[in-house]
C-alpha cells in the first residue's frame, strides 16, 4: 500500500505504471465495512484501486458538521493495509485539491437535486459534483465506486459523468447493514450508547412501511410513520418520502416503475439517512 498526499507524486507514479485499469473509491474517512466492501469490490476488477480520503469542505452546508465530522486516518491506513496490496491512498489537503479556491462549480442537476437530500442540505450536492469530478480530472480512475447508502448521490454522479462526457464507469455497491439492521456509516461512531441502541429503529421503520404498503396507500404509510416518530422525542424526522430510482420524484401511488423509501432524521445532532427498495 502506498499513501500520497499530493496529487503529482501520485500522477508521477500512476504514468510510470500505465495500469490498464484503475478502481477509485472515494470517501471521506472513518473507514468501515461499507467502504472496505466497495474498496474489496473495486480490488476484484482492477488493477491498481486508488482510495481517496478527503474531508470534503465544500459538500457541508453546515461548518458544525464539517468540524464534529469523525476523522481516523491512521487507523483507516491499518484497515486498507490489511487488504491487497495494489492499494494507492490518496489523502490530500485541501489546497492540493481546490489551490486557493474553496468554492463549488455550478451545476444544474434539475430535479434530481431539488428533493430529499438536496432540498435538506442546500449546495451539498454542488460539493459533492465539484470534489468528485476533481478526483476523476487528477486520477483519471476506469471504474468509480459509490454505494447505494448514499443512493441519491449516486444518482447525481451518474448524471455529472453524463453532463461532462467523463470517460469512467460508475459501479453501485449495495448497503452494508449492521446485524442490527443499522446502516454502516461513519457518523455513527457520533451516537452516544443511549443513540446507538434507538438507532437500529431507523431500518426496522422502513422494513415495517415495505411491509404496510400491500394493505395501505402510501398517503397512509407517510402518516403512520410521521405518528410514530412523534411518539420518538430523541428522533426528529426530516423526511420520509417514496421516490422512483430514476427520477427521484416523489410518487403518490405506486405505478409499476422501481421505488424506493428514503429517510432521514436526527438523533440528537447526528443526522443518519437510510433507504430501501420498496
Ligand atoms: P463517505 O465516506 O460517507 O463519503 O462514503 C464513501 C462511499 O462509501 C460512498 O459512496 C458511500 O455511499 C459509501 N458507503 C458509505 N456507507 C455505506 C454502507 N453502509 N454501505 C455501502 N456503501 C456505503
Amino acid at each position: 500500500m502506498k499513501v500520497f498526499n499530493h496529487s503529482k507524486e501520485l500522477n508521477a507514479l500512476k504514468n510510470k505504471l500505465s495500469a490498464k485499469s484503475i478502481g477509485l473509491v472515494p470517501t471521506m474517512g472513518a473507514l468501515h465495512k461499507g467502504h472496505i466492501t466497495l474498496v474489496e469490490k473495486a480490488l476484484s476488477e482492477n488493477e491498481l484501486v486508488i482510495v481517496s480520503i478527503f474531508i470534503n469542505p465544500t459538500q457541508f452546508n453546515n461548518q458544525d458538521d464539517l468540524k464534529n465530522y469523525p476523522k481516523t486516518l491512521e487507523s483507516d491506513l491499518l484497515k486498507l493495509k490489511a487488504l491487497e496490496n495494489n492499494i494507492w491512498v490518496y489523502a490530500p489537503e485541501v489546497s492540493d485539491v481546490y489551490s486557493n479556491s474553496v468554492t463549488s462549480k455550478e451545476y444544474s442537476f434539475g430535479l434530481l437535486e431539488s428533493t430529499m437530500e438536496g432540498a435538506h442540505r442546500k449546495g451539498h450536492f454542488q460539493g459533492v459534483a465539484t470534489i468528485v469530478q476533481k478526483l476523476f480530472e487528477i486520477l483519471k480512475p476506469t471504474k468509480a465506486y459509490f454505494g447505494e447508502k448514499d443512493f441519491q448521490q449516486l444518482q447525481i454522479i451518474t448524471s455529472l459523468v453524463k453532463q461532462e462526457q467523463i470517460p469512467v464507469k460508475i459501479i453501485a455497491c449495495p448497503i452494508i447493514r449492521h446485524e442490527d439492521g443499522l446502516a454502516m456509516s461513519s457518523r455513527n461512531t457520533n451516537l452516544s450508547d443511549k443513540q446507538r441502541a434507538i438507532a437500529p429503529i431507523i431500518y426496522e421503520t422502513l422494513q415495517k412501511a415495505v411491509a404496510l404498503k400491500e394493505e395501505n396507500s402510501l398517503e397512509q404509510i407517510e402518516i403512520w410513520i410521521t405518528d410514530f416518530f412523534n411518539k420518538h422525542p430523541e428522533i426528529e424526522l426530516e423526511y420520509f418520502t417514496v421516490a422512483e430510482e430514476k427520477t427521484l420524484q416523489k410518487v403518490n401511488h405506486l405505478n409499476g416503475e422501481k421505488t424506493r423509501a428514503f429517510i432521514a432524521l436526527k438523533l440528537g445532532d447526528v443526522r443518519l439517512i437510510d433507504n430501501v427498495k420498496f
